[in-house]
């Protein structure tokens, strides 16, 4: 029994189809990137799995509770960073954590819950402050701190890193991670090196559809089989020329005489690429190897 499920979920607006039959689940401990690009139906996907949404068809539970039917459950059992992280700019951090706080019963004393979440989210040295006057990594935090507040089992985070400039990235990152060791987590994002980062479990949606559903090293490892090698030629090279090379499984021409070509089993054609050139009387102007990563697995599972 998985801790989130998602069972055959539509969702149109009017005749915009944002997400098309997702089927997904989340076990308890999890920490899962939801990867794909603007205006694949990741927020879409997390307001109904955080009942602020209601889908055209499907269900979806939390912990065998219906999101459509148990709404005041599942707000208990979830923290919600939405997209744009709204916050009320005017209102002291403190204050403002109160406020969200009030929204659950509790039975520890709401002064140390407060102190416990600023300490989590490190929020320590601006929790005096008013949310209108903190950097954008800060305000992030407080986000991410009424999120957590009510100590949910699961996190749900709609890009928490978006906006924010590298350093704070790296900051975000390292809460969701020490977060991830006692919770279960999604977050959306649409960058790659995101979910290497931080998720055990990769799961890729376009358009609406799940395209990929794996671990992280699985995904990333799928290519690991794969060598690439970027090639600049002087001379217009025949495209079939390059195809019949030994070990050559896929080639791309990448600009002018640039291509870029691929081998099963990491065959490293360097080599052979200069004996061809030499052979057929081309110049290789630049030469290079990289390992395929995982934003090309993503590029080519989203392909049309
Ligand atoms: P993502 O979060 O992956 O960028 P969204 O879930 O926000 O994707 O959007 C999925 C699709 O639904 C997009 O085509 C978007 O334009 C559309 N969409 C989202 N919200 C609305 C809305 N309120 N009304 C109409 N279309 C919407
Ligand atoms: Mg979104």
């Amino acid at each position: 029994m998985g801790q989130v499920k998602v069972n055959d979920i539509s969702k149109f607006y009017g005749e915009q189809k944002a997400l098309n039959n997702v089927n997904l689940q989340v076990d308890k401990g999890e920490v899962v990137g939801l990867l794909g690009p603007n205006g694949a139906g990741k927020s879409t996907l997390m307001k109904i799995l955080t009942s602020f949404l209601t889908p055209t068809s499907g269900t979806a539970s939390i912990n065998g509770f219906d999101v459509q039917e148990d709404v005041l459950k599942i707000k208990q059992l979830i923290g919600y960073l939405p997209e744009h992280n709204p916050l009320y700019h005017d209102m002291y951090v403190k204050e403002y954590l109160r406020f969200v706080l009030k929204m659950y019963k509790f039975a520890k004393p709401a002064g140390q819950v407060i102190d416990e979440t600023i300490l989590l989210t490190g929020l320590e040295k601006e929790q005096h402050k008013k949310i209108g006057a903190l950097s954008k990594g800060y305000r992030q935090r407080v986000g991410l701190a009424q999120a957590l507040i009510h100590d949910p089992e699961i996190l749900i985070l709609d890009e928490p890193t978006s906006g924010l400039d590298p350093n704070q990235i790296v900051d975000i990152r390292k809460i969701i991670t020490d977060l991830g060791k006692e919770k279960t987590v999604i977050l959306s994002t649409h960058i790659m090196q995101e979910v290497e980062a931080i998720c055990d479990r990769v799961i890729i949606i376009d358009q609406g559809k799940i395209v990929a559903d794996d671990s992280t090293r699985n995904l990333s490892g799928l290519s690991l089989n794969n060598l690439q090698f970027r090639v600049e030629f002087k001379e217009d090279v025949p495209e079939k020329l390059i195809r019949n090379m030994q070990y050559v499984s896929k080639i791309e021409k990448l600009s002018g005489n640039t291509w870029l070509i691929e081998t099963e089993g990491k065959k490293d054609i360097r080599e052979n690429i200069f004996k061809f050139a030499v052979a057929n009387n081309y110049n290789v102007l630049s030469l290079s190897q990289s390992e395929l990563k995982m934003e090309d697995v993503f590029r080519r599972l989203t392909k049309q």
